[in-house]
């Protein structure tokens, strides 16, 4: 057994309520600063890169959560090398494991990977030098397989490979299991796996080799079912843990060179082209970035519609995993060397960037953990960059269409609209309050991230806007109106959209809607008589009605319906659970400051001589720069359409 009693001798057992200090230096300081310095060339611990060392040196399982980029490798590579036995790593992208093992073997250290694309005679080579480490007696000698890399298919469905790993953990010489980014165990992650369930059976079966969890994203509710499906006991703090519980630390969730913001969507898929097209010539005009899509079909179109709109400027190439092995190598030697200049991908394309200067990154989105973790492929070289969210209330719409089906598809949905729309609190604090929420655990970690992460972060969107071009205003009336409408429809049997609903509202198509009827044909068009029902129609321009909609939904006054065909969900607005407290009141009432308030911001246009909001989203200065080394970065996001 790797774990030495050394915290409780070391210098690291400190307080006097006898937990243990993590964070602080141990004993085993010299050692792991010295083969830092030697074998990774660096010189000190970033982040919680000590303390998670520490933990792992001590036999700990540990829950480590830190940016992409931020440096978690280390944390499982230099315990590796100074515990003896093999460090086995489950990562799940062949191109990943590929990567690490390239840079271990400059480094000079022993590393294997067995994965699908091994050859039977490579991977019975390197079975067999594991089967020799297990059965031989002593620390270790020259040429022992320091970390044996796998993709979960092996724990999931090689007999052989567990056999083995039973051999290795006999011989008292498996360290570690590390699980890099472990959210894919979750089905309430963004990127979940199915064989990176089946990891489950490690603990069960290996009930004494510590397990290391890494990831980049890791709200709360994902992070309890990450300990859950791996059998592992609840957290305790990794600055003041006692000997049981799972060790955990977070480095600070938020990366002050990428600046947020949320600027408009255009209305149709054409306009959203032009607009990227348009925003990375004036922005980025020689620098590399993604650009993030739905769907595999929406990759191409944008790809070929990006390159078009710019007559050629902007050479882009697709991503998707249907693209074939050679020609996702070729793309990737073409953006490195930057004769693609961006690539067009799905979510598929990402975890195995090594890229440092991906200046800006476009993309589609489903949820605020999605949107975080995209966002962390830019600026990992630590330059500056803008995060931009192309955003139109009206993607609510598309979005719930994907999301009702997973698990807590519509809470998600309700996050990620309620940062869209708001145009006031710092980004960085609604990102910090949005991954500490709803949490009722008791993590000191995440509270002391809180309390650095309350610090507004003075370079967003909503830290830089112009005040006057934020109007808050009280639409308590406007509110009162949209649901009485509703309220008419609904008693038709008629069922509106949003954007049915926001033109319904303004009396626009002559207020006329479908009634409802089991049979299509029985549908009768309805007119609205917009004074008997709401005094008259909505006096909201399409752009705040609209805002005001999505406010209704994400505070319950309006609820969504979906209802699928064979090939869609269509999502409706129906009144929600809090309607009645609005329209139980007379007009009157609500117009003389009866009954609760609503408040809503919305957004106007500067004045002559102000920067828009529209392009770099920022006033940051984004120019004077002449090439891709150093400058800006930005991440923009771009919900359905
Ligand atoms: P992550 O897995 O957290 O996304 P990586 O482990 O891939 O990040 O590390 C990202 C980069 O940071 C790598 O190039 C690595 O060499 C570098 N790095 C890691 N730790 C440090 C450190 N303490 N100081 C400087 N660079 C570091
Ligand atoms: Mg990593």
């Amino acid at each position: 057994q790797p774990a030495i009693t050394a915290a409780i001798n070391g210098k690291g057992k400190a307080k006097a309520s006898g937990t243990i200090d993590y964070a602080m230096e141990f004993d085993w300081a010299p050692q792991l600063k010295g083969t830092m310095k030697k074998v990774f060339g660096i010189s000190s611990f970033r982040l919680c890169q000590q303390g998670v060392c520490n933990a792992n040196m001590d036999g700990r399982d540990v829950v480590c959560v830190m940016p992409t980029g931020g440096g978690k490798s280390l944390t499982y590579q230099l315990p590796a090398l100074l515990t003896p036995g093999c460090t086995l790593v489950i990562s799940p992208l062949i191109s990943l494991i590929t990567d690490q093992i390239l840079h271990l073997r400059e480094a000079g250290v022993e590393a294997a990977k067995l994965t699908g694309g091994t050859s039977k005679a490579l991977a019975n080579e390197i079975q067999q030098r594991l089967i020799e480490m297990a059965s031989s007696r002593g620390g270790g000698q020259q040429g022992d397989i320091k970390l044996c890399y796998v993709t979960p298919e092996k724990i999931a469905k090689s007999k052989a490979f567990m056999f083995l790993l039973r051999k290795l953990v006999e011989g008292g010489k498996l360290a570690r299991i590390v699980i890099d980014e472990a959210h894919c165990v979750s089905q309430l992650g963004h990127d979940f796996r199915p064989d990176y369930k089946k990891l489950s059976a490690l603990r069960q079966f290996f009930p004494h080799v510590p397990i290391l969890a890494l990831s980049a994203t890791c709200p709360p509710k994902v992070l309890q079912d990450i300990l859950k499906i791996l059998h592992m006991k609840p957290v305790v703090d990794g600055k003041a843990a006692p000997r049981e519980g799972t060790i955990y630390f977070s480095a600070p969730l938020y990366r002050k060179n990428l600046h947020y913001s949320v600027v408009p969507k255009p209305s149709s898929a054409k306009e959203v082209v032009s607009a990227m097209s348009q925003y990375i010539l004036q922005n980025h005009e020689h620098d590399s970035g993604i650009v993030y899509c739905l769907t595999k079909k929406d990759a191409e179109t944008v790809a070929a519609s990006l390159q078009d709109v710019s007559n050629g400027r902007i050479k882009t190439g697709v991503y998707h995993a249907d693209v074939a092995d050679g020609q996702k190598e070729g793309l990737h030697r073409q953006w490195r060397d930057g004769s693609i200049q961006v690539v067009c991908a799905t979510i598929a394309f990402g975890l195995g960037i090594d890229k440092g200067n991906v200046r800006f990154v476009l993309h589609h989105t489903k949820s605020l953990d999605g949107y975080y973790q995209e966002s962390g492929r830019a600026g990992r070289d630590g330059q500056d960059a803008d995060c931009l969210l192309y955003y139109r209330p009206q993607d609510a719409t598309r979005q719930s269409s994907i999301t009702c089906t997973d698990t807590d598809g519509t809470a998600k949905l309700h996050d990620m609209l309620r940062f869209a729309q708001d145009i006031q609190e710092c980004r960085k604090i609604l990102f910090a309050k949005y991954f500490s929420a709803s949490s009722d655990l008791s993590m000191t970690s995440w509270t002391t991230e809180e309390s650095s992460a309350m610090d507004k972060c003075g370079h967003c969107d909503n830290c830089t806007r112009a005040p006057e071009t934020v109007e808050h205003k009280d639409v308590t009336t406007e509110a009162w109106q949209i649901l009485k409408i509703l309220e008419a429809v609904d008693v038709q049997g008629g069922r509106q959209t949003i954007a049915g609903l926001s033109d319904l509202a303004r009396g626009l198509g002559g207020g006329s809607f479908e009634a409802g009827g089991k049979r299509k044909k029985a549908k009768a068009k309805v007119q609205l008589d917009y004074d008997a029902v709401a005094g008259g129609k909505v006096g909201l321009s399409k752009d705040d009605i609209e805002t005001l909609i999505v406010q209704l939904l994400v505070s319950r006054y309006l609820g969504e319906a979906f209802s699928s065909t064979a090939y869609t969900v269509n999502v409706y607005v129906i009144p929600g659970e809090l309607a009645l407290r609005l329209t139980r009141l007379a007009r009157a009432d609500v117009v003389h400051g009866k009954g609760p308030r609503i408040h809503c911001s919305f957004k106007r246009q500067a004045r002559k001589g102000k920067a828009s909001t529209a392009g770099a989203g920022t006033k940051r200065k984004t120019g004077a720069r002449s090439d891709g080394d150093g400058g800006d970065v930005s991440v923009t996001t771009v919900a359905g359409s």
